[in-house]
């Protein structure tokens, strides 16, 4: 018994001097994203293999089963540990220093496979096993390296491409189908299958979020949620676009937007439809349009770009129709 209880007190020693030694390690670390179509964050390998969105929290038992890995402060401390950090963990995202990841919480619930809250020892649970899954040194904590991870997770999904659609590969969808109802009638173009992609995932949504619908299955003129606020942009409305607001930086308008491809498209989740001021990507986050998305949209092809939550891309051929 005794010597066992020594063994425990080493590893206890040294778990939490590691733990020390990591701390201070990602404070410097940074976590670059962009609305780029090159979709890697910046210094990452691309993730290969895809990454399992089920429910872990059976499945990480097992895995703790088999692995032997052991919380090494508790899931209560995890716990405490994510209170903290969803709020306050320092990272950057282009140039623009980031605090927490309070506005990825229902990405990263959809992504570690639970609905509990981010300071519960069901979230820490999840955490683990999703780190155990992707290789990381578990911990049950969105740490840094934790985050950066899940970062590159997300961006592997998105279109990999900023590819000019042939003409007849665009068509040109009603207007009632777009959030401003006076938008120029030269915007409104989508690519054919993000088109069908969509108005399938509308009809969806419509029903499960109780949309207000036409007797003709469009959305009612006075229903804003889940309407686009923008499609295909040529590279030349970009470029005027980025004029416009010239100190967006690397982080706002982007030179070569997914938006080219006609694969892209701003949905309106709430808020101001593309502001990324915390407070509104928070409020955003929150609704019922936004929650939906997250859960079901791959179901339909489209995956989200994680800093801006009304964007979304079609991206069919990792669509697994689950
Ligand atoms: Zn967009």
């Amino acid at each position: 018994m005794i010597v066992e209880k020594k063994h425990w007190f080493s590893l206890s020693a040294i778990l939490l001097i590691g733990a020390v030694f990591i701390t201070f390690g990602l404070i410097k670390r940074k976590i670059y994203g962009q609305e780029s179509p090159s979709l890697t964050a910046a210094g990452n390998s691309p993730i290969e293999k895809p990454l399992i969105e089920k429910p872990l929290v059976e499945e990480s038992k097992t895995l703790v089963k088999k692995t032997g890995a052991a919380f090494p402060v508790g899931l209560q401390a995890a716990a405490f540990e994510n209170a903290r950090l969803k709020n306050t963990l320092g990272w950057t995202f282009g140039a623009k220093p980031q605090s927490g990841w309070n506005i990825y919480v229902p990405l990263i619930q959809q992504t570690i496979g639970t609905e509990a809250e981010a300071e519960t020892p069901e979230f820490a649970q999840s955490v683990f096993a999703w780190q155990l899954k992707v290789g990381l040194a578990p911990s049950g904590k969105i740490d840094g390296e934790t985050l950066l991870k899940m970062v590159e997770w997300w961006q592997s999904r998105r279109l990999n491409s900023s590819r000019y659609p042939s003409s007849e590969e665009l068509v040109s969808a009603p207007i009632t189908d777009f959030y401003d109802p006076t938008r120029d009638s030269a915007l409104l173009q989508i690519e054919r299958e993000t088109y069908n992609a969509y108005k399938k995932m509308l009809a969806a949504a419509a029903k499960e979020l109780k949309l207000k619908m036409t007797k003709t299955g469009e959305l009612a003129p006075d229903e804003k949620y889940l309407r686009i606020i923008s499609s295909f942009r040529s590279r030349e409305y970009q470029e005027m676009l980025r004029r416009a607001s010239p100190d967006s930086g690397r982080a706002g308008l982007a030179v070569n937007s997914p938006h080219f491809t006609g694969c892209a498209l701003d949905i309106y989740v709430g808020g101001e439809p593309t502001i990324t001021k915390d407070p509104n990507r928070a409020l955003q986050v929150n609704t019922p349009a936004y929650k939906w998305l997250v859960k079901n949209a791959a179901r339909f092809g489209f995956y989200p770009y994680y800093y801006e939550p009304w964007h979304w891309e079609y991206v069919p051929n990792t669509a697994k129709g689950n």
